[in-house]
């Protein structure tokens, strides 16, 4: 059989960290039970209030890392763990841009963080933008992309927030193996989309990376845990850049014990999809609504005809709606997220009313 050209991953990252030898904690792995535990300087009396936290969590979440990848028939090495999504996305920028000189292309509109956190590192941006429906205009990306000798990372976002589109898979994939940079698609939505996403193009192409969370689907924005999915060469890198004790106790067992509930995340997906659907069509009959673009996430993005008016009166009446209206492309948009069936009622009982209004 041919060999897949499977390019190594390692080769993005910033010359200097390729062999950084890591901290190593106090204690590697969990808790050996049973023994005297008198090497981290912990308070061996207690927590006051009774909540045991007085000991270092696992540094390398092994449970938590194990149970996610074995909920994606993955081996525990692809995954790592972050503080968030956010912290995943942190963690790309400071292995593979060097500050001042690496660039990341971002499409637009879409998630701010990888803006932000682009300037925070001091890497430069390259826009990508979107077509008119949202998508990838392959031709143009892929010239945009040999055209920057220093770009590292390349953001997408599939479903995209905050269009709530998928992005063609196709697309995504033609530019996996066309770029020389790490192409990270952010799946945070992934669990309200019809399509599968694409875990199943990893083997396929090593310098691919998914980012997912547990904020959103999970229902855990609280305790932020996220995580990153990929060749494991380039997420050893990434943990070994990592602080140690990224995760906390109260974190990695929230996260388990829901992952032991996986029919009550089931369900609720089930209840968000149904109610997103509800929602778009009534918001489709709504005389104050010009458009609504199709969702496979749990929100929607709707174009009005005055979207700071509208979201002044609904603020008034106390609903809290994302104005959307100053990203490219998004002029008079509002992205509402899926609420409860009550709460959804409440909104377009709002926007009928704000329909009445002289
Ligand atoms: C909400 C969201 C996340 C989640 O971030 P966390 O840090 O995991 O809470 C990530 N990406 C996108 C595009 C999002 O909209």
């Amino acid at each position: 059989m041919k060999q897949k050209y499977n390019p190594d991953p390692v080769l993005v990252v910033r010359e200097h960290l390729r062999s950084l030898v890591p901290c190593r904690p106090a204690r590697s792995g969990r808790h050996e039970r049973g023994s005297i535990l008198l090497d981290a300087n912990e308070n061996a009396f207690g927590t006051p209030g009774g909540l045991c936290y007085n000991r270092y969590p696992d540094p390398s979440a092994d449970e938590l890392r194990t149970a996610i990848a074995g909920m994606l028939g993955l081996d525990a090495s692809a995954v790592i763990a972050g503080n968030g999504s956010d912290e995943i996305i942190d963690l790309l920028f400071r292995a593979c841009c060097e500050p001042g000189k690496d660039e990341a292309a971002v499409i637009t509109p879409s998630y701010g963080m990888y803006g932000i956190l682009a300037a925070i590192h001091g890497a430069g941006t390259v826009e990508i933008p979107l077509d008119r429906r949202f998508d990838l205009d392959l031709d143009r990306t892929l010239d945009l992309l040999a055209r920057r000798t220093r770009l590292k990372l390349l953001f997408l976002c599939s479903p995209n927030n905050p269009t709530g589109n998928l992005l063609s898979a196709d697309a995504v994939t033609a530019l996996a193996a066309a770029f020389q940079g790490i192409t990270v698609v952010d799946e945070a939505y992934i669990d309200f989309a019809s399509g599968p996403g694409l875990l199943g193009a990893l083997g396929a192409h090593s310098r691919l990376f998914l980012i997912r969370t547990l904020s959103k689907a999970w229902g855990l924005a609280g305790i932020r845990v996220g995580f990153g999915i990929g060749d494991p060469r380039l997420v050893r890198i990434l943990n070994r850049i990592r602080l140690p004790y990224n995760l906390g106790t109260p974190a990695q067992t929230a996260a388990l014990h829901a992952m032991h509930h996986a029919d009550d995340k089931e369900r609720m997906i089930g209840a968000i999809i149904a109610e997103r659907n509800r929602l778009a069509a009534a918001l489709q009959r709504s005389a104050s609504v010009r458009h609504v673009y199709p969702s496979d996430a749990n929100f929607i993005l709707i174009r009005t005809g005055d979207a700071d008016a509208l979201h002044a009166y609904l603020r008034g009446r106390g609903i809290v709606v994302r104005n959307r209206s100053r990203l490219p492309g998004c002029g008079n948009c509002l992205r509402i997220s899926v609420g409860t069936p009550a709460e959804n009622d409440a909104l377009l009982r709002c926007l009928n009313d704000w329909e009445d209004l002289p």
